[in-house]
This record gives structure tokens, C-alpha cells and sequence, in this order.
């Protein structure tokens, strides 16, 4: 078989894995000899660097062979695909060409289990190894690890990984033993907690390094050697929804126990998409895309807006998030009796819990407040949507006459109806 068929499979296979992947877009191709380029299956996804740039990454297997039977995944051993294996040497050349010629900055690799976890992840870490060592290749890297490869082959991978990851696959370890039965909960976490004592370590060696370049006098001290670096981008993890019957509030608690536990550096939520001669225990049908998009909206909630996950999505809702408005909007009209906030006193804490006030904004508000008392028409200078704030707070001339209107602000939420297109 030759690369370009290859890649068209190994691409291709990648693009369920959500952990790096560029979503929402509008898709568009060349096929029948229209226009130029394509913007899917060519393996070719976008993800965000540590230092916040969107980088552009070659998102491929090393194989999609694999011999475990993970009931929702397209290359499990009984999925009836054309599989492909990429040898360590058409990787690493793949990569580097695509490099050169700017299409890419760096890569995202993963693999079906061939042989055992640690044979694959073997192969996977010699990818990285030869990019770093052999061709000094500067780019992101981002390797999917195997939670049952052995210790020592998570922590070679660290060394030249910018970023880790390990899929915790389901929200739950029954759902986990009914969907993907050799997988073991148990070992992804301790795999996970393995790398964070890994990723704590690096830091903490390299702070040490940074503070004793800084003390010692140059010629007093003998140099030290530079701090190995470990995933300095971090860990993260990708959860499927909707492929059993979790709910939101399950999937947010699992994630704020991960982010607690691991320090992960994200959770990637990936709605469940049915694939061919599916099992019997999957559902026919995807989840709405919205309830993902949902999902992320909460988890940002939970990681830089101060909420619980059983805040967010609480029993009494039935465990889900309501899918027609944002998540800290859904909040605001449940808790009437926290509102209006006034702009001039509240609390930071009370402040983020504003619909239409971000974090930003409200460090915007917090220096503008030390100056003068905020007005109403300072809200739009401070770059704080006006409408949809104002129904929530008292600022020095406005006071919301009466509590806010939940199925006006519902209805203003919705998308505007598009006309249907012409085929
Ligand atoms: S181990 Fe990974 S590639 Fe293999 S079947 Fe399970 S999810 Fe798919």
C-alpha cells in the first residue's frame, strides 16, 4: 500500500479523537474537480500551544489495526475497515515534510493496540524519539498514550511529548466495563497520576534550576544541567457522550475529579458518533451536537468561573443541561434570589456569576470600579455586552425594575431561524 493510501485511512481513523481536533467548522472538499483544497480527511487538525496560538498538527495513527473490541470505536478488531500500518520511518518522514512545506507546526499521534500496549507505545515513543533526537525537530508533539504500557515507557514519552494524553473513554467504570470491557479504569488513572507526579517533578526541578540560576554567582558554582523537561503542555483526556446513558451531572462530576485528582490540563468531551455495523448496546443515533458544546461551556464554568459541577447541572434538573440556553444562564434564571449584582460592591466570586460577564470583563470592572462608580454607559467602554448583562445587575443610574425575563432571555438565546438551503 502506498503512503498517500496510508494516510488517507490513518488520517481518516484519527478523526474521532477529539482531543485536538478543530470542531464547528463549515466542511468543505475539491472532490469532483471543484475548487482547491479541502479542509477534512487530510489529517490535518488545529489545537491550542501552551502559550495560546492555534497551531496546526498532523493528526494520524501509527495503525488502526487494533485487537481490542472497544464497542463505540470504527477500528476496533471486529469493525470490518481497510486497515494500514505506518512503519516509525514513513511517520517521522511524513512529518517532516509536511513541516517543511508549513503545513504543519507539529503533530498529534495515536495508535490501535498492535501486539501488546507496551509494543505499541514502544513504537509510538520512537516516533517522538527520532523527531527529537535524530532531525532536532522543534515542533509540537502530542502522543496518545496506552494506560497499560509500562511505567517507564509513559515516562520516555514525557521527554519528548509537549503534551500527554490518556483516554478515560466513559464517564463511568460500569459504562467503561459494558463498552470497552479490556480496558481497566483503575490502570488509566493510575496511569494518570503517574504522569502528574511526573509533570509536578519537571516543574518543580526546573523552578529549582530558574531560582539557583538566579542566586548563585556565575563563577562560584559549577553550571548545572538544564531541568528535563516532562509534558510541559500537560495531560489531558478525551470522555464520549452519549454512547450509554450518563447524564451531564455524572460527566461533569467525573470531570471535576480529574481535573482535581490528575491536574489535567483539559477534558475533551466527543458526542458519541454511530459507526458502521455498530453493537447492539450503541445507540442509533448521535447526541444533539449542542449538548457537547454544553458540556464544554460547563467544565470552563468549573475550571475559571468558581462553579460546582452539581451547580451547574443539579439533580433537580434531572442531571442534564439544558440544551436552548448556556449553562451560567440556565444558573442565573434558577437563582433569582442571587440577583441583581451590583457592578460597584460585589465580590469577584459573585461578579463571574453574571450571564455575559467573562473573566476579563470582570477584572475590567474590578479597576474601573477603584477609579469611579460604574454607569451604565461605561459597560459597553469595558467591552461587556450590555443587554444581556444589564437584566442581572445595578450599576450607579440602572436598577432592573423587575426580575429578569426567563423566557424572553430564553427566546433571545436561540439561534435566528435560517431558511433552508436550495439543492
Ligand atoms: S483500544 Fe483504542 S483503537 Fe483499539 S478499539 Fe479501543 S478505542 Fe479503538
Amino acid at each position: 500500500m502506498n503512503l498517500d493510501a496510508k494516510l488517507t485511512i490513518l488520517a481518516d481513523a484519527a478523526k474521532y479523537d477529539a482531543s485536538c481536533a478543530s470542531s464547528g467548522g463549515v466542511r468543505r472538499d475539491s472532490s469532483q474537480g471543484r475548487g482547491l483544497g479541502s479542509n477534512e480527511g487530510m489529517g490535518i487538525c488545529h489545537s491550542y500551544a501552551p502559550d495560546g496560538r492555534c497551531i496546526s498538527l498532523l493528526k494520524i495513527l501509527l495503525t488502526n489495526w487494533c485487537q481490542y473490541d472497544c464497542l463505540y470505536c470504527v477500528n476496533r478488531v471486529s469493525s470490518n475497515v481497510p486497515r494500514a500500518r505506518f512503519t516509525i520511518d514513513e511517520v517521522v518522514r511524513l512529518t517532516l515534510d509536511f513541516y517543511r512545506r508549513n503545513c504543519i507546526e507539529g503533530l498529534f499521534l495515536s495508535s490501535g493496540i498492535i501486539r501488546s500496549p507496551d509494543y505499541t507505545m514502544e513504537q509510538v515513543v520512537e516516533v517522538a524519539r527520532r523527531l527529537r533526537e535524530e532531525h532536532d525537530f522543534r515542533g509540537y508533539i502530542h502522543l496518545k498514550t496506552i494506560p497499560d504500557a509500562s511505567p517507564d515507557l509513559l515516562q520516555r514519552a514525557g521527554r519528548y511529548a509537549d503534551r500527554l494524553s490518556i483516554n478515560i473513554e466513559l464517564p463511568t467504570e460500569s459504562g467503561l466495563a459494558a463498552l470497552a470491557p479490556e480496558k481497566d479504569g483503575a490502570a488509566i488513572k493510575r496511569s494518570m497520576a503517574r504522569l502528574r507526579v511526573h509533570i509536578d517533578d519537571a516543574k518543580g526541578e526546573a523552578r529549582e534550576a530558574a531560582r539557583a540560576q538566579v542566586v548563585s554567582l556565575p563563577k562560584a558554582r559549577p553550571a548545572r544541567s538544564p531541568a528535563k523537561s516532562f509534558a510541559a503542555a500537560g495531560q489531558s483526556t478525551q470522555m464520549i457522550v452519549g454512547a450509554d446513558a450518563t447524564d451531564d451531572a455524572t460527566i461533569l462530576a467525573t470531570s471535576a475529579q480529574l481535573y482535581g485528582a490528575y491536574r489535567l490540563k483539559r477534558v475533551y468531551y466527543s458526542a458519541f458518533s454511530p459507526i458502521p455495523d455498530a453493537a447492539g448496546a450503541l445507540p442509533l443515533k448521535a447526541p444533539p451536537l449542542v449538548r457537547e458544546h454544553r458540556l464544554y461551556q460547563a467544565d470552563w464554568l468549573m475550571r475559571f468561573y468558581g462553579f460546582a459541577a452539581d451547580e451547574i447541572a443539579p439533580p433537580s434538573g434531572g442531571g442534564m443541561l439544558r440544551l436552548e440556553v448556556d449553562p451560567k444562564l440556565a444558573w442565573a434564571l434558577a437563582h433569582p434570589d442571587r440577583f441583581p449584582v451590583d457592578l460597584n460592591r460585589a465580590p469577584r466570586e459573585l461578579l463571574l456569576r453574571v450571564p455575559g460577564l467573562g473573566v476579563k470583563a470582570v477584572e475590567r470592572l474590578l479597576l474601573a470600579r477603584r477609579v469611579r462608580r460604574v454607569r451604565s454607559e461605561d459597560l459597553q467602554r469595558l467591552h461587556v455586552p450590555v443587554r444581556k448583562v444589564l437584566p442581572f445587575v445595578v450599576v450607579a443610574d440602572h436598577r432592573p425594575a423587575a426580575p429578569p425575563d426567563a423566557q424572553g432571555l430564553i427566546a433571545s438565546a436561540r439561534p435566528a431561524p435560517r431558511q433552508a438551503a436550495l439543492f
